[in-house]
């Protein structure tokens, strides 16, 4: 019999996720019903937060943050360079500019000493990665960010029940970003969350996600403006209460609605993740036993203050100890139906952002120098004992 591919990751749907979606299919509501509040109190309470905010997309969740953040025009973020795209782009789509900070050479996330001094007077926002599911150094973000009066967008897109000192990710910053795409830790196909502890902020989150409309009363301006559009409410009824029908567009806002269908299965998914956290630190575990002591190989950092949630484990290849490259490696693994991948072409490199902010190759070297010997390799809760055994010995045989 020949060997199955083993992707580097995937979603773990059972039945009991599917009945939860087929509820909602038979019952009244596909949008905008009870399951979009349950989820999203769900997960405010697992990742320690007062609001969450659920939304299409991580990536939507990243543009609702940046705009909550009154990010626009002229304003800079600092991200990491070893992310996916969207971390630079929410920033993009609000005319703000993106600036980036090389990463600390053991964990791969944001260097705060590299980001203090990347700092400008236009930086509005710094957008860290908890790359791989560990925690970035966000004690040491947070002050260097009080310090300038900005706000911090945790990427936690990675990070789903990770934890820094003892508390959750989704408690850490003033906004923190998570996605539910099939690769991450549960799933709702697509789907993102913002968790906040502000008021204020989780209003303008909900205003973003909705085109920019509120009827809710207490977001109603019921100013001068309100009057003139409401003539009814000058002819009679209580001038200090809008109409019943009343709503307002208060900023240009999206359509960044979640479903009730998707959250019926996040809500389902989310029961399980524990029992995913596990199975995916298991997983690591058996990794790093198996790969520490290859010289060819370096096995992900842990900073003993922090537990990864585990989203990828990445080899970094001594590609000074061993004649391949990094391709004929990836490719040997690949014919052995072992779905390696790389997380990520440095975003700074990208074709887009060197023809816009003119980077290039040489501008963030301890990024560079992870991604050209960076390797993922297969990590998801369904991977059985044996596939692990078999992307431990096929890495072992490509090298
Ligand atoms: C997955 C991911 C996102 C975007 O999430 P989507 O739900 O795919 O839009 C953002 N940042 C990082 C680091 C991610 O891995």
């Amino acid at each position: 019999m020949s060997e199955s591919f083993i992707p580097y990751g995937r979603q773990s749907l059972d039945d009991d996720d599917i009945a939860a979606v087929v509820e909602v299919l038979r019952g009244d509501w596909l949008t905008q019903g009870p399951k979009i509040p349950a989820f999203e109190e769900a997960v405010a309470e697992r990742v320690g937060a007062k609001h969450g905010v659920a939304v299409a997309t991580g990536t939507a969740a990243l543009h609702a943050a940046c705009f909550a953040a009154d990010i626009g025009p002229g304003d800079e973020i600092i991200t990491s360079p070893i992310t996916f795209a969207a971390s630079g782009n929410c920033a993009l789509y609000l005319g703000a500019s993106v600036k980036f900070a090389d990463i600390r050479p053991d964990t791969y996330c944001l260097d705060p000493a590299k980001l203090e001094a990347a700092i400008t007077p236009r930086t509005k926002a710094i957008i860290p990665i908890d790359y791989t599911g560990q925690p970035c150094d966000i004690d040491a973000i947070n002050e260097i960010a009080s310090r300038h009066g900005i706000t911090v967008i945790q990427d936690a897109a990675h990070a789903l029940g990770a934890t820094y000192k003892g508390r959750p990710v989704g408690s850490l910053a003033a906004m923190s970003i998570f996605s539910f795409h099939p690769v991450k830790h549960v799933t709702m196909g697509e789907g993102g969350l913002i968790a906040t502890d502000d008021d204020e902020l989780a209003g303008r989150l909900r205003l973003f996600r909705t085109h920019g409309i509120t009827n809710d009363p207490a977001r109603i301006r019921l100013g001068d403006q309100a009057a003139d559009n409401d003539g009814t409410q000058l002819r009679g009824g209580n001038a200090n209460e809008p109409a019943p029908w009343y709503y307002e567009m208060q900023a240009l806002g999206f359509n960044y609605r979640i479903t009730d269908i998707q959250c019926a299965l996040g809500l389902s998914q989310l029961g399980k993740l524990e029992r995913f956290l596990a199975r995916r630190r298991a997983l690591a575990k058996r990794y790093t036993a198996a790969f520490s002591d290859s010289s060819a190989l370096v096995v992900p950092h842990q900073e003993a203050d922090r537990e990864s949630a585990w989203h990828l484990y990445m080899l970094r290849l001594r590609l000074d100890r061993i004649d391949k490259t990094r391709r004929q490696v990836f490719e040997a693994l690949r014919a052995r139906k072992i779905g390696v991948h790389v997380h990520y072409i440095p975003l700074h490199l990208q074709p887009y952002y060197r023809d816009k902010f003119g980077y290039r190759r040489g501008d963030f070297p301890e990024a560079e120098a992870f991604y050209d010997a960076a390797l993922t390799i297969p990590l998801y809760p369904g991977m059985t004992d044996r596939d692990c055994e078999r992307v431990i010995q096929s890495v072992f045989e490509a090298l």
